[in-house]
């Protein structure tokens, strides 16, 4: 049973109304009041489980405005709960002024922990989890998401991202403009629901995938990218000079590799020659 004045976040399903833990329930039974991104929908869930605490709509229109009035009645020993239409409230969801508010007045902020998109796609997803960039949705405009997707080339961490949609086909489509052909891309398709689809393809053919695929460009998406390999023993090479690199060494001599890497990537031509005699020695001692 919650004492009052505290704020409690409630992860509540991604699509499987069956996520919902024993303690999400037991605290959403127990509050004062419950704050929800659309009355309407949460109404559903928690009319399936029989909890009948008023709702306060809090909505990325409304949160600056009715945060505060939240604020205060919680500061008078009131619980609430924070629930989004689905998974984790905050991660792209509403409630942020909320909480920082809360913070900065001093008030227990409690996590119930439960379903988010983001970490149930990673850790199916077959990418490296321990280390990854959570980038939301990206921007709406092509030219932006490019601008994006290059800034984040050279990242050696999994890139994760939220899409919609009406924008799956077009996301891909940059993805396979902008990052090398090969690099891992992982689609992660209406988690936890009925048509749940996890695929792994490249980034040259993930547009095509979707395009190709009957069904894949609807529902809610996750899209994963593998991170970039990381740069040679800190030679301070990008990972693509590094792939030009290693294929120039397979037909030249380490100064002909480095010279033509540094014209062709316009790499820095002595940092180039001290990343070909790294990969140089690297190959000798396993060939040894
Ligand atoms: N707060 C949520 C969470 O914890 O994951 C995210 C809310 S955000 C507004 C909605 C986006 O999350 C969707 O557009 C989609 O990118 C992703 N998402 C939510 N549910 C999903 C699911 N079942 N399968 C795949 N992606 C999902």
């Amino acid at each position: 049973m919650p004492s009052g004045g505290i704020l409690y976040l409630v992860a509540t399903p991604i699509g499987n109304l069956d996520d919902i833990s024993a303690r999400a329930l037991r605290i959403l039974q127990a509050v004062d009041f419950i704050a929800a991104e659309d009355t309407r929908h949460s109404r559903a869930l928690l009319d399936r489980y029989g909890i009948a605490r008023p709702l306060v709509a809090l909505h990325e229109h409304n949160e600056d405005r009715v945060a505060a009035a939240l604020l205060e009645r919680i500061a008078g020993g009131e619980s609430a709960a924070l629930i989004s239409d689905a998974g984790t409230p905050l991660i792209n969801d509403p409630g942020y002024p909320l909480v920082s508010a809360a913070r900065a007045r001093g008030l227990t902020v409690s996590p119930i922990p439960g379903p988010c998109a983001l970490i149930a796609a990673l850790s199916a997803s077959g990418l490296a989890t321990d280390r990854f960039a959570f980038e939301g949705f990206p921007p709406r405009h092509s030219s932006a998401r490019r601008r994006l997707l290059t800034d984040l080339k050279d990242d050696s961490r999994t890139l994760v991202f939220y899409e919609s949609s009406h924008r799956i086909l077009a996301f891909c489509e940059d993805i396979g403009a902008v990052l090398p052909n090969r690099r891992e891309v992982v689609i992660a398709r209406e988690l936890t629901k009925l048509y749940e689809t996890i695929v792994t393809t490249r980034a040259a053919d993930a547009a095509a995938l979707v395009r190709d695929t009957p069904h894949m460009e609807k529902g809610e998406f996750v899209v994963m990218i593998a991170g970039a390999e990381p740069v040679v023993a800190d030679a301070g090479l990008s990972a693509e000079q590094e792939r030009v690199l290693r294929l120039l060494l397979e037909e030249c001599s380490v100064k002909t590799a480095a010279a033509l890497t540094a014209r062709i990537t316009g790499a820095r031509r002595e940092t180039a020659y001290q990343a070909a005699l790294v990969l140089k020695q690297g190959a000798a001692g396993e060939g040894g």
